[in-house]
């Protein structure tokens, strides 16, 4: 069925799971003219900034900040941490785990992947099994995706922490919580987390283009023995400076964002956050099941105790677009989406529910969809928008 596009007019649903919707207070806070970076108007805001950035990560340690997305980050993680050959082992969780890994063996890192069904995670009792095997401790680090954004899937960081203490496995825990963190619980120390990977555009609601990793104690004794070479990149370079990051300039409007970011957050209070996260995923995910009946669009993750509460991916019945579906959304009724990614390229679309977003938002986004399905010719139950509304309603008459 042909469905005409229209011009887009009224404000664009932004469903996708990354970059999310920047609130209007950020993006005034970002519209600041240059400032010399080590004006000492700007040393307060970067330093209360970087702090913020720790309470949020749930750490005491060591922040570095880079100008780049959150793949200068993973790169920060393995050029400042690893030696040409040494061995980590990737928790197989969908396209990111392969990306972070693929970036690995691109360096010359060895790569042992601990193989998982997209659908359902992996299993830790063979996580425990490789660890317990390895006695020669090769494994010098795991590389863990707290929340796989092309699946809607966690990784329960802290079951990891327990499989290496377990095994008395002195790996590294490299936890990339570049989709998780502002939106789920996440408590780097806490979890024995050595290096979390964080980004600027998904629950910190800022512009894209900035990326940090903390780094703890054990972290920073493997930076002393990594020979992979690194410059820009290279925390010791960066420690030498008054920023304690940032060898070039540094991005000072994105700090003036972060610092307005981090004021949202904790306005709220990161446990309210995390609740309103959990809410709007379930009213999603209710509604996702409700479509399912007659052999509708249906959840992708299979595991209910590993569900993603900022993302959520919705698999195709067999021979149905999931792009027909995505285009339909966007070019007639301004709602984008986000794409399936490598191997869910078509069979899946996914829907955002992180960062500055409320039930109207959402409740809009799912009507959205269930016209497109409708229009796209898709086969599902309709009404799904009323499971989500009941759920909504119920839980706000509760609190
Ligand atoms: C978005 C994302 C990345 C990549 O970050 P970029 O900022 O796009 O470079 C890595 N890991 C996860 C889990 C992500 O969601």
């Amino acid at each position: 069925m042909d469905v005409k596009p229209r011009l887009p007019r009224g404000r664009q649903f932004f469903a996708n799971p990354g970059p999310t919707n920047i609130p209007d207070s950020i993006l005034k806070a970002v519209a600041h003219v240059s400032i010399d970076f080590n004006d000492p108007a700007f040393l307060k805001v970067y330093d209360a900034a970087v702090a913020g950035v720790k309470r949020i990560l749930k750490t005491q340690h060591e922040v570095f900040l880079y100008t780049g997305s959150g793949h200068a980050a993973w790169e920060a993680a393995l050029v400042n941490l690893f030696s040409a050959g040494d061995v980590l082992l990737v928790p197989e969780t969908g396209h990111f785990s392969d990306s972070w890994g693929k970036m690995a063996k691109d360096f010359g890192l060895g790569v042992r992947t601990l193989a998982a069904d997209w659908r359902r995670g992996i299993d830790f009792a063979e996580l425990r099994g490789v660890l317990a095997a390895d006695s020669g401790h090769a494994i010098k680090a795991i590389c863990a995706v707290h929340n796989e954004t092309a699946t809607g899937m966690v990784l329960p960081l802290a079951e990891i922490r327990a499989a290496l203490d377990a095994t008395d496995h002195p790996a590294l825990l490299l936890a990339d919580t570049i989709s998780s963190l502002g939106s789920m619980e996440f408590a780097m120390d806490a979890w024995g987390v050595d290096v979390a990977v964080g980004g600027s555009q998904k629950g910190l609601m800022l512009p894209t283009g900035m990326s940090f990793t903390g780094v703890s104690p054990k972290g920073m004794a493997a930076h002393a023995g990594s020979t992979l070479p690194k410059s820009y990149l290279n925390w010791t370079n960066m420690l030498t400076r008054r920023h304690k990051s940032f060898i070039g300039t540094v991005p000072t409007s994105l700090f003036y964002g972060l610092e307005e970011s981090i004021r949202l957050l904790e306005e709220e209070g990161l446990d309210e956050v995390f609740d309103r996260h959990a809410r709007l995923g379930e009213a999603v995910r209710r509604c996702v099941r409700h479509w399912s009946g007659n052999n509708g669009p249906s959840l992708f993750c299979l595991s209910p105790d590993r569900y993603s509460n900022s993302v959520t991916a919705v698999l195709m019945p067999e021979g149905h677009d999931a792009e027909a579906v995505r285009r339909i959304a966007l070019q007639t009724f301004n709602v984008s989406l986000g794409g399936g990614l490598s191997r869910l390229g078509g069979k899946v679309f996914r829907i955002g529910h992180l960062g500055d977003l409320n039930e109207p938002m959402i409740l809009g986004t799912l009507s959205t969809v269930e016209m497109a399905l409708r229009l796209a010719g898709v086969p599902h139950t309709p009404g799904g928008v009323n499971a989500a509304i009941a759920y909504l309603a119920e839980v706000a008459q509760g609190s």
